[in-house]
């Protein structure tokens, strides 16, 4: 007697090689086969008279063996055909070199064949696609089931040495023996509110659906189980970070933010007002904040940031900025001394160029709070720098910081507020996922009153159309970016060459725009001597910024109004997205030129969805479509579990009910101790144990 968690060996036919290919396709025991989902349908249940079948089409007969016989027509081509008469007419059916098949059609075997049906002469044939013996399974009832043929047939992603036959007839077998036992988790009202079927009926229908809607519900209901337990491990590991945290209980004072509100030349946007009400709201209440602003590049993420700094501040306190690269955290430096330090707070930088004279000196402030803002890199995390009194911590860039490093800064406070900024924004449901143990506001409008910005993707044939329209918008005062992903020429023979920035450094200098003053910027280059490129460009001391990606974040230069990328079929859409990012941030019209001949049909689609759209939420998505989440999302960091049965992009709307009602159970029943819920902890924590990766969040 089988049960769902015996092995599969005990199933009938499998042996210990069987059991071995089996195990590559993950599956072990019997709930695993029954979990195994097909991966598309063929229909096959259109039965037909042989007396009125479409000629030329795909049909299924069922009949009675008359005749059978194999020709061998030459050396290495035999013919099985087989007469088979259902009382209408007789049609023959043909299979090629598989002359050994012969003896399963013994004489008034009952036979379903379906296939494409030709006319030869006067005789009917039909060229087998599949096949299946009709037995009785109980003799005394006769009854006959098909899994093969003349139904809706279930086809499975296979190795080549696992048939669709025996994996169907193993699932059936299954499925008739243990079916019984399985358990549905799920309370009735849940399955009402959602109009869903039982856990028995969805494992019958995922694999041997009567109609193709059979299948459709079967697969909602499968994929929400597995999005439940996903969406309870995100919410049950975030109570458990968060509920023994009470965090800093900061005063709304709001002096200082307002007193910084009416220096600014500009007035905040509404989407920054309700997040900083949100943030406003998380900071004076008990519990630890931990919540992400996600926002599209130059959507003012920063202004916000500051906001939160400033509560923090006025409540005495100190606040530190992590960002993920020097460049990035000199240009925050830059930008806070501007606005802040007329309103007497103190700001310092510390990263890894920091000379060791002022390194003692900044340390030092840090320790005995004379310091109110810090920021830095990963420097901040060291185990010397200790705070006098950490309130609100701030990550920028967060997808290049590991959790861990966020624990860790996290610790040198007693439980302050945490913020992370994330200029990759996703869906909302997506973000729920990946960033479970954070609340999220987002920021989806730009600030007004910025010029738009033009993509366009050219040709070489182009290029020399392109410099002269820099040096256009040179002459009119502009500064202009030109990106390329190599610091050096690469010369792999036969790929298409790539220029590196150093030559094209070279070439704009000496030959190309001898007149014009030619910066040059990559990863390589001595702190020092990035940090005096990026200032003469700030001060328009430089016309043309040649540079690799390091510009790709936060460098904010409003007068910048052209990026010329190189290339440009050798970066991801997110990437090219975070790129163009960099201009579009004054008043001015600015230009994006895409140069690339894109050899793949996703690399073409990556610079079409580039001239089409500049909204980010939308490029994610596409981007997501394209790479599929893992690859999104670079490595396994965000805990992104591997999904066996769901698709997270495509079920979204799935994921957004799991969400939903994971967070009643969770609210009513926080250990999952309720009798009721005893079948849903029970799967999940055998679900959760395979799931290392999950494990990571948080
Ligand atoms: P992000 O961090 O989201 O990329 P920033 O905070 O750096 O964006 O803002 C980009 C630019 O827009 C900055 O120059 C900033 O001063 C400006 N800015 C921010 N908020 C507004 C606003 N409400 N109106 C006009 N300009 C704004
Ligand atoms: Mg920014």
């Amino acid at each position: 007697m089988l049960n769902p968690d015996t092995s599969i060996q005990y199933i009938k036919g499998v042996g210990p090689k069987r059991v071995a290919l089996f195990e590559r396709l993950g599956i072990q025991t019997v709930k695993d086969l029954l979990y195994y989902i097909p991966r598309r349908y063929e229909d096959r249940s259109d039965f037909s008279p042989i007396a009125r079948l479409r000629i030329g089409e795909q049909n299924t007969v069922v009949g009675k063996v008359l005749t059978s016989g194999v020709q061998k027509l030459k050396r290495n081509l035999s013919i099985l055909k087989v007469a088979i008469d259902d009382g209408t007419g007789i049609i023959y059916a043909v299979w090629f070199n598989q002359p050994f098949l012969e003896e399963q059609f013994k004489i008034g075997t009952k036979l379903v064949v379906s296939g494409k049906v030709q006319l030869y002469g006067r005789k009917l044939q039909i060229s087998s696609q599949s096949y299946e013996i009709l037995r009785s399974k109980d003799k005394e009832s006769e009854t006959e089931e098909l899994i093969h043929t003349g139904r809706i047939v279930p086809f499975y992603p296979l190795t080549q040495d696992i048939s669709q036959r025996r994996i169907r007839r193993m699932i059936k077998n299954a499925l008739d023996n243990c079916l019984d036992q399985i358990n549905d988790m799920l309370s009735q009202d849940i399955k009402d509110r959602y109009n869903m079927v039982d856990t028995k009926q969805a494992l019958l229908n995922i694999h041997f659906p009567e109609t193709q809607k059979d299948s459709e519900s079967a697969y909602r209901r499968i994929v929400f189980d597995e999005f439940l337990l996903l969406q309870l491990g995100i919410l049950l590991k975030r109570a458990s970070i968060s509920e023994p945290q009470l965090g800093i209980k900061h005063q709304n004072k709001g002096r200082l933010l307002e007193q910084f509100l009416k220096t600014l030349p500009f007035k905040l946007t509404d989407a920054q007002h309700r997040v900083i009400d949100e943030i406003n709201r998380d900071m004076t209440s008990e519990e630890q904040m931990n919540r992400l602003i996600q926002g599209e590049v130059g959507s003012g993420k920063t202004i916000v940031a500051i906001a939160a700094l400033l509560i923090s501040i006025e409540n005495d306190y100190q606040g530190a900025i992590m960002a993920p690269t020097e460049i990035l955290a000199e240009q925050h430096y830059i930008t806070l001394a501007e606005m802040l330090s007329h309103l007497g707070i103190k700001i310092d930088l510390l990263i890894g160029s920091t000379p060791q004279k002022s390194r003692v000196e900044i340390t030092e402030n840090i320790r005995n709070g004379i310091t109110d803002i810090i920021i830095g890199t990963h420097t901040l995390v060291q185990e010397n720098i200790k705070f006098k009194r950490l309130g609100l911590i701030v990550i920028d860039e967060q997808h290049r910081f590991g959790v861990m490093q966020r624990n860790m800064l996290r610790k040198k406070g007693l439980n302050p507020d945490v913020l992370v900024m994330t200029a990759t924004p996703i869906p909302r449901t997506l973000a729920l996922t990946v960033y479970g143990d954070l609340d999220i506001s987002t920021i989806r409008e730009l600030p007004p009153g910025r010029g738009t910005v033009s993509t366009y993707w050219v040709s070489k044939s182009q290029l020399q159309g392109v410099y002269e329209f820099i040096e256009e918008e040179i002459k009119r005062g502009r500064q202009a970016y030109v990106v390329s992903p190599l610091i050096e020429e690469s010369h792999i023979i036969e790929a298409p060459i790539v220029i590196g920035v150093t030559q094209l450094f070279e070439h704009f200098k000496k030959e190309r725009f001898p007149n014009l003053r030619i910066g040059l910027l990559h990863g390589q280059m001595k702190n020092e001597d990035k940090e005096k490129v990026m200032q003469e460009f700030r001060e328009n001391k430089i016309n043309i910024l040649v540079s690799t990606t390091v510009i790709e974040v936060g460098i904010d230069i409003p007068n910048a109004t052209i990026m010329l990328i190189e290339n440009a079929e050798r970066f991801g859409l997110s990437q090219l997205h975070q790129l163009r990012g960099r201009i579009g941030r004054g008043r001015n019209q600015s230009y994006c030129i895409l140069h690339g001949m894109p050899k793949t049909p996703e690399a073409q689609k990556r610079m079409t969805v580039m001239t089409q759209t500049q909204d980010g939420f939308r490029i994610a998505q596409e981007d997501l479509e394209i790479r599929g989440p893992g690859e999104f999302f670079g490595t396994k960091q965000h805990g992104l579990p591997e999904l066996k049965i769901g698709n997270i992009i495509l079920d979204i709307d799935i994921m957004e009910i799991a969400r939903k009602e994971a967070v009643n159970i969770i609210k009513t029943d926080p250990e999952l101790s309720a009798k009721k819920n005893y079948l849903i902890k029970r799967n999940f924590l055998q679900s959760f144990k395979h799931r290392i990766d999950l494990v990571k969040v948080g």
